[in-house]
């Protein structure tokens, strides 16, 4: 009897000896598994027997294998995400709810608002009521390949070409993710609305003096015979008038498309800025349209030497003299003033003219842009004198500005920098 209870004895010391030897086994492989570690084979106890030996060599392929395609995972998100990255579009994926689940960098720079918007919805980082219905569309299956929406910047228009499809989620799940890819199109938009506003300026330009010798013109083949001589001449010289007008329209056009190009070759020689303003002067106190007004220079003492094309600065020069000729009355000041900085010379014009009203004072560079139409015409003005003078002074490395008080007078200047 003590015998028997001796052995059911080994028998339980045994068969717990085992039983603790299998669970630590299975901790350890458990813990393998998790941590996606090949379990080692020394580790497993000979008598755990073949079956452990089959499992073990089972879940160690099995933890290879998860190995493997978590690295591939990593690798495809890294290119994913070096691909979006490089990307000149914005890229944004919204899930069924329009939470924003993936956004790249592009997506900031056209909106630098949209900053941690990862989990965000989409109406609030984006305040466009038309994307939101393109949103909606590309749900429905019924929107455009592309479309053109405008957004809004901080009271900026932006415009943005959108594409947009839909996705099967990730996590398997019914609802489908919509992907949408944001080009922005703002600059092509401005340079097109820009076009747009040059060939009608230039064709409501031309259109008034081609009218009036048109209509000259034809009068003069009409009646001729019947017209005094007077009247005729006085068409005739309507007609020069008109026709000069013309002309240097499109020499101020086709001066801007040469300064405009990309290759505007300017003639830079070095040479002394005193020596071109003196010329200048010189010939202006020559003319007749400067006689009935006082011109004089302020010149600094110091020498100043400046690396330029001296045609074109003469020519910037000259179309501030004509402004400051054309829009004062007879008798006013003007003066021609030089100062020299450490870096750069100053050249302005001031005159004691009627001035131009401040809200007009930023425009005046602009093509075509004219404070009193009637008169700039009227003096033979094409509105594009100071635009070509800024051209020429930024070709040069310089600055253009433009001051006045209206009733008091106008100081309009650029600046060039200093040789060596
Ligand atoms: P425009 O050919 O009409 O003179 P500009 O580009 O040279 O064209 O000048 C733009 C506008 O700026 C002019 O139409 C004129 O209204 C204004 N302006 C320029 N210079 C002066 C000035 N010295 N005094 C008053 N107004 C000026």
């Amino acid at each position: 009897m003590t015998f028997v209870a001796l052995i059911l004895a080994v028998a339980l010391g045994v068969a717990l000896y085992r039983l603790r030897q299998q669970r630590q086994a299975i901790a350890a492989l458990e813990q393998a598994v998790r941590q996606r570690k090949q379990y080692l084979q020394e580790e497993i106890q000979e008598n755990l027997g073949p079956d452990w030996v089959r499992l073990c060599a089972a879940t160690n392929t099995l933890c290879a294998e998860l190995e493997r395609m978590q690295e591939f995972r990593t690798s495809q998100v890294a290119q994913l995400e070096a691909t979006l990255g490089s990307l000149q579009e914005a890229v944004l994926m919204v899930d069924d709810r329009n939470r924003i689940l993936l956004a790249n960098n592009v997506l900031q720079s056209i909106f630098p608002g949209a900053k941690n918007i990862l989990g965000q919805r989409l109406e609030v980082v984006l305040h466009s009521r038309a994307f939101l219905d393109f949103v909606e569309a590309v749900r429905q299956g019924r929107a455009q390949a592309q479309q053109p929406i405008q957004f809004n910047r901080d009271g900026d228009p932006v415009w943005v070409e959108v594409t947009g499809s839909l996705t099967a989620p990730l996590d398997g799940a019914q609802e489908s993710w919509a992907l949408f890819v944001l080009h922005d199109i703002t600059k092509q938009r401005r340079l097109e609305n820009m076009r747009k506003d040059f060939v009608a300026n230039v064709s409501h330009e031309l259109r008034t003096p081609l009218s009036v010798i048109k209509g000259y013109a034809e009068t003069l083949i009409e009646n001729h015979e019947a017209m005094p001589t007077a009247d005729r001449e006085k068409f005739l010289r309507t007609i020069l008038r008109h026709a000069e007008r013309l002309n240097s329209l499109l020499e101020d056009l086709l001066m801007l498309s040469r300064l405009e190009s990309a290759n505007p070759a300017l003639n830079r020689e070095p040479l002394r800025l005193s020596v071109l303003v003196n010329a200048v002067l010189d010939d202006y106190r020559g003319r007749p349209a400067a006689a009935a007004h006082q011109l004089v220079s302020e010149l600094a003492p110091a020498p100043a030497e400046v690396s330029v094309d001296s045609l074109r600065i003469t020519q910037a020069l000259e179309n501030l003299l004509d402004n400051a000729l054309k829009y004062t009355p007879a008798g006013s000041r003007i003066v021609l003033k030089v100062a020299i900085a450490a870096r750069e010379v100053e050249i302005c014009v001031q005159d004691n003219g009627p001035g131009i009203p401040a809200e007009d004072l930023p425009h005046i560079f602009e093509r075509f842009y004219r404070v009193d139409k009637g008169r700039s015409r009227e003096k033979g003005g094409t509105g594009l004198g100071l635009s070509i003078m800024k051209h020429i002074v930024q070709l040069h490395g310089g600055r253009v500005w433009a001051e006045s008080q209206p009733g008091q007078g106008t100081t309009i200047g650029f600046s060039l920098p200093r040789c060596g």
